[in-house]
């Protein structure tokens, strides 16, 4: 039973089914991993292996019983902006350093409710503000397929986590492109859903309006899987929507003929990287050879997406991260002087260098006299380009494209420029301004480094979504490539 890292969520859960192995062996092989291993990557803020233990022995008293959820027994690690009761939750923050939830998130819940197994929580920029994992309080993940490269961000360290075969499946939350772009980065599958698909309730909030929980796996067949478990009403999260949750697994097998596929002109100019273009499009023609045929599509306001969102997040990011005061919980700080100095410096040295910028930008753009130049404006910007998506959704089922520029970058490289740190999720952040689910598979190598397409649909079209990449999986093998030092 060597090979249990290498295997999917699937394969895992077919072999507990057939008694190959029990979850308690699968959580002892894959925290032996993470023991291995870890020191290299800087995946995980926490690793929960007594509780993995005990909900793994847990696991098999249920199965040796018939009972147990669909999950039962498959080990997966939460991005560690989800709240867990009893267990640190940091969103990668020196301010929540100290702060164990008091109960937990519907996502961590609705998993728990299914059987999951918990192996920890994982490394990420810190409030969910990043693209590289950098600005985490707890140091920057390492991407496995180079050390010295940046597995993306904000979810860094469950894309990492999964690429480096820790754990077949991880959470992940995208306000921009953090669970699609860690995903292209690191060769694996991530997936964010339509907003109020998932529940937002105890994922710790960075910008309400564009947040939205996901996955990272290997397989498309795996985040279906996992999707179908967390998705659903909550009458906790008053975005959440009432709709009923598909057996996203049933219809992946059916065939993308005659699927219509657009492709946005603009995603293929000069800010992409060339090599990645070519792998894109390879990927695109394996579509057409599987019956899809590609529309051209034209997104007029695209280009205003980037400075759209960095207008709307940091103004609701300043309004969501008003609560960490010092006062009620999180990091306080010493001996204060009075009540302002309490504020003042529990927040000065509770916070790092990306949280404040983001922070003072939205300060600045929701202030009377600016509000109506940036703040409303942007507003407005961004209802043209869901307007955008909505007249090119009349005419095809899918919109595809790079996930990211280039492939993984090195550490460092863009930390001292924000500007070039935020064009990494130009090709992501639409669907995020406009609501829309969008999910990135691994579709070749450059420098052998992986590259991801990124697959954009219309609201509730997740099941499009994850047929389409599921067929692209079963007629490619980018997917099942491991990197060299994590076989
Ligand atoms: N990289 C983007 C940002 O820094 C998106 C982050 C995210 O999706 N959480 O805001």
């Amino acid at each position: 039973m060597m090979d249990l890292h290498t295997r999917t969520l699937t394969e895992l859960a077919a072999g507990l089914e057939k008694g190959e192995f029990t979850s308690v062996e699968l959580t002892n092989a894959l925290l032996d991993r993470i023991a291995r291993h870890n020191d290299k990557l800087n995946a995980f803020v926490t690793v929960t292996t007594d509780e993995a233990l005990a909900a793994a022995a847990r696991a098999d008293t249920a199965r040796a019983s018939g009972s147990g959820g669909v999950l039962n027994g498959l080990p997966i690690i939460h991005k560690d902006i989800f709240c867990t009761r009893g267990i640190k939750t940091s969103c990668g923050s020196k301010m929540l350093d100290n702060f164990i939830s008091p109960y937990d998130a519907t996502v961590v819940e609705n998993l728990a409710n299914a059987g999951a197994v918990v192996l920890g929580k994982s490394n990420m920029d810190e409030f969910a503000m990043g693209s590289s994992n950098e600005t985490s309080y707890f140091g920057p993940v390492r991407n496995p397929w180079d050390l010295e490269r940046s597995p993306g961000g904000s979810s860094g360290g469950s894309s990492a986590s999964v690429a480096a075969r820790f754990a077949p499946a991880a959470t992940g939350t995208d306000t921009g492109g953090s669970i699609r772009q860690p995903a292209a980065l690191t060769g694996t599958v991530g997936i964010k859903p339509t907003y109020g698909r998932v529940s937002r309730y105890g994922m710790i909030a960075f910008a309400s309006s564009l947040d939205q929980a996901g996955v990272i796996t290997r397989s498309a067949e795996d985040a279906a899987l996992m999707l179908g478990v967390m998705a659903g009403f909550d009458e906790r999260d008053s975005t959440s929507i009432d709709e009923p949750v598909p057996d996203y697994v049933a219809g992946l097998g059916e065939s993308i003929e005659g699927l219509r596929v657009g492709i946005v002109r603009q995603h293929f100019d000069a800010g992409l990287d060339a090599e990645c273009g070519a792998r894109v499009k390879e990927s695109i023609a394996v579509l057409e050879s599987l019956g899809a045929t590609t529309v051209e599509v034209d997104l007029p306001n695209i280009d205003m997406s980037v400075p759209t969102y960095y207008v709307v997040a940091p103004a609701e990011c300043s309004s969501n991260l008003s609560r960490y005061d010092g006062v009620r919980f999180g990091y306080r700080a010493e001996n204060p002087e009075d009540l302002l100095d309490l504020y003042c410096r529990s927040r000065g040295e509770g916070f790092g260098d990306e949280v404040k910028r983001r922070i003072m930008t939205g300060t600045y753009v929701l202030s009377a006299g600016y509000y109506d130049a940036y703040y409303l404006k942007a507003q407005q910007v961004r209802q043209l380009i869901a307007n955008d998506f909505k007249e090119a959704f009349a005419n095809v089922d899918v919109i595809a494209g790079p996930t990211a520029p280039t492939p993984a970058f090195k550490l460092g490289d863009k930390v001292d420029d924000p500007i070039t740190m935020y064009l990494n999720d130009i090709y992501t952040i639409g669907a995020n301004l406009a609501g829309l689910p969008a999910i990135s598979v691994p579709c070749g190598f450059v420098n052998e480094l992986p590259v991801g397409l990124h697959l954009v649909g219309t609201h509730f079209a997740e099941s499009t979504l994850l047929r389409c990449a599921h067929q692209y999986q079963q007629h490619t093998d980018h997917h099942k490539a491991c990197p060299e030092d994590f076989q």
